[in-house]
């Protein structure tokens, strides 16, 4: 089945830090309000507003486009009806407010992930934020996973890099349970990792590969259409832990279920690609 565009930007959204997915949700609920009004767009309607707890909309949404002989479509409509008489839109979530913060930090460099804007790991934003971690105002906000009893919501590229958030925080980027049992790996360089690099967001924990003694750079989110795209389907190598996907490369779609994460190694500039699934 063919997915929509505004379908993948859906479940695209389910992935990212609340912070991020709840701005992406209200973008993408005002896009498909201005746009044609099909069933399907309505369906992906009736899920955003039902996530974001607006009720009303949701039942609203589905009920016009809902097949009640459908027993899945029935049960969700009655779910909706009940959540709208219990609260309607009570609990809804508030549509994120900017906050205006002046000056903005520069993206520092990073050993395992050069191109972090373009790996997708910070989001940029028009008007700055402030960052939970030293009160200054960023554009750049990451978007990635961090592992730490507080959830802070903003945190900058310096704060990542210099091992303020980390230390603040109490908390890590890559898991280094994980990375320590990759064995050779000088364990500076899996503090470097854990404490100071911005990490992907997994569908499972995330792993972060190692070659030639060392850990890789992170590339991109990958599907293997990109890889194709890339040139690399003959060169890139299979992490170890991923390598039952070289048999079944169209499962790997980016942005679908079966997820790439692309990377390079440092040393030799070997392509290696990990696959996890939802
Ligand atoms: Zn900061
Ligand atoms: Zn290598």
């Amino acid at each position: 089945m063919e997915i929509s565009e505004f379908r993948q930007r859906y479940i695209a959204a389910m992935r990212m830090s609340e912070r991020s997915k709840i701005a992406e949700l209200f973008r993408l609920a005002d896009d498909l309000e201005s746009v044609e009004k099909t069933e399907e767009n309505y369906r992906i309607l009736s899920d955003v507003y039902s996530h974001l707890d607006y009720y009303t909309k949701a039942y609203k949404y589905l009920s016009e486009v809902a097949n009640p002989s459908n027993a899945k479509d029935a049960k969700k409509l009655y779910h909706l009806k009940d959540r709208m008489e219990q609260e309607g839109d009570r609990f809804a979530v508030k549509r994120p407010r900017k906050t205006k913060v002046c000056g903005s930090v520069k993206m520092p460099n990073f050993k395992y992930c050069s191109k972090p804007l373009e790996a997708g790991l910070f989001e940029e934003t028009d008007m700055p934020e402030k960052c939970d971690c030293c009160g200054k105002g960023t554009n750049l906000i990451y978007s990635g996973p961090f592992y730490s009893e507080e959830d802070p919501d903003v945190l900058c590229p310096q704060c990542i890099a210099s091992g303020k958030a980390a230390k603040k925080f109490h908390g890590e980027f890559v898991d280094s349970a994980l990375a320590l049992l990759l064995p050779d790996i000088p364990k500076a360089n899996v503090t470097e990792l854990c404490k100071k690099t911005p990490c992907y967001r997994g569908w499972q924990q995330e792993y972060w590969p190692a070659h030639c003694g060392d850990f890789c750079e992170f590339i991109a989110y990958v599907g293997w259409k990109e890889i194709v795209e890339m040139g690399l389907e003959n060169s890139v190598e299979f992490a170890t832990e991923a390598e039952g996907y070289s048999e079944h490369k169209e499962y790997i779609v980016n942005g679908g279920s079966c997820q790439g994460y692309l990377f390079r190694c440092l040393n030799c500039k070997k392509y290696i690609l990990y696959v996890d699934c939802d």
